[in-house]
């Protein structure tokens, strides 16, 4: 490519960029925006963290603790210009959208209710076909039965599914019969033309209750008030969650519903299985059977697929970057900052 070619390229790269990368908040975040702005904008750094710390030229200046947590969280065969390739890929079409914008036409909208959804009827050949949850503002009623044109909430099988009972609180989402007491805090929404993330009204109610104002300080957020906030606190440590799962939690939590952002290829590998350290572990372990095709039938669902191994690994990055230590069980070391204690 000539010099002037390359550069033709890159200007219209940069103009592209300042129309259309951006995210936006919604107005219905208002009453709590000082907390989701912190949360959403601390997220994106988790991305941009982990996007420096992987994207250097020659994986020989990768540090080791960095290579450990990818080994760990990815490629327990040490294939480390796969992961190296893999997770900046992942990371920086995130960090293109890390911008807040006004633009009408933003990659990905943060939402605080579910008031814009309605359900509808669809009709074909003036039959009722199927009942499906809109957003009324972007498919307003008589916006025609194209679906594939609508904003309509899909699920995992292709079905629409009910974003306000999705987000409630304990064990009233499908997703939650075996589990039954997991709590959904955010759910993300592949649109045809943006994707919307949608932090649960009952999460940022719970953040006001308990008056938190930091979302993203380990301080804040250590094991006991995640502990309370799930309500599951014989399970903390013991067998679900680890000190590495509740570093940056809510952060991490933007972190991981953006890895799902206009890509519907990373998914939770196993619903509520795909989540937290040692699920993350686990599923690492078939990284060398990952398969990587077109046909959706053919995947083999490994990390590269897993929506939280980016988000962990976003933040353990980051928590490194502050002094922390982590250990492949999930242990980590705080940084000494006042003097001894433990
Ligand atoms: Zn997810």
């Amino acid at each position: 490519m000539s010099p002037s070619a390359a550069f033709g390229l890159l200007l219209l790269h940069s103009v592209l960029w300042s129309i259309a990368s951006a995210y936006t908040i919604d107005a219905s975040c208002n009453a709590n925006l000082d907390f989701v702005k912190n949360m959403v904008a601390a997220g994106f750094g988790l991305v941009q963290s982990a996007y420096d710390a992987v994207a250097v030229q020659d994986i020989n200046n990768v540090d080791d603790e960095v290579k450990d947590l990818m080994k760990w969280l990815f490629t327990p065969s040490e294939n480390y210009e796969l992961a190296q390739a893999e997770l900046a890929r992942v990371y920086n079409r995130i960090n293109d959208w890390a911008q807040e914008g006004d633009s009408a036409f933003p990659n990905v909208e943060f939402y605080c209710d579910t008031n814009r959804f309605e359900k509808r009827t669809i009709t074909e050949q003036g039959q009722p076909a199927e009942v499906v949850w809109v957003d009324k503002v972007m498919s307003p009623p008589g916006s025609g039965q194209a679906k594939r044109h609508m904003a309509i909430v899909r699920g995992v099988n292709g079905g629409s599914y009910n974003p306000e009972e999705e987000c409630k609180k304990f064990g009233v989402s499908r997703h939650m019969s075996d589990w039954g007491k997991q709590a959904t805090l955010a759910i993300t929404m592949n649109m045809p033309s943006t994707t919307q993330i949608q932090i649960c009204p009952w999460f940022l109610d719970y953040v006001n209750e308990k008056a938190f104002k930091d979302s993203h300080s380990w301080k804040t957020w250590g094991v006991g008030k995640v502990a309370r906030l799930v309500k599951l606190k014989e399970r903390i440590l013991e067998r679900d969650f680890t000190m590495a799962d509740t570093i940056f939690l809510f952060d991490k939590l933007i972190a991981h519903e953006l890895a799902h952002a206009h890509n519907d290829r990373i998914i939770d590998v196993g619903d509520w299985e795909g989540y937290g350290w040692r699920n993350c572990l686990r599923i690492a372990q078939v990284e060398a059977n990952e398969v990587r095709s077109e046909d959706r039938s053919a995947w083999v669902l490994g990390p590269y697929s897993n929506a939280d191994s980016f988000a962990l690994f976003a933040s353990a990055i980051n928590a490194r970057g502050q002094g922390f230590r982590f250990y492949e069980d999930g242990t980590v070391d705080k940084p000494d900052v006042a003097g001894p204690s433990k």
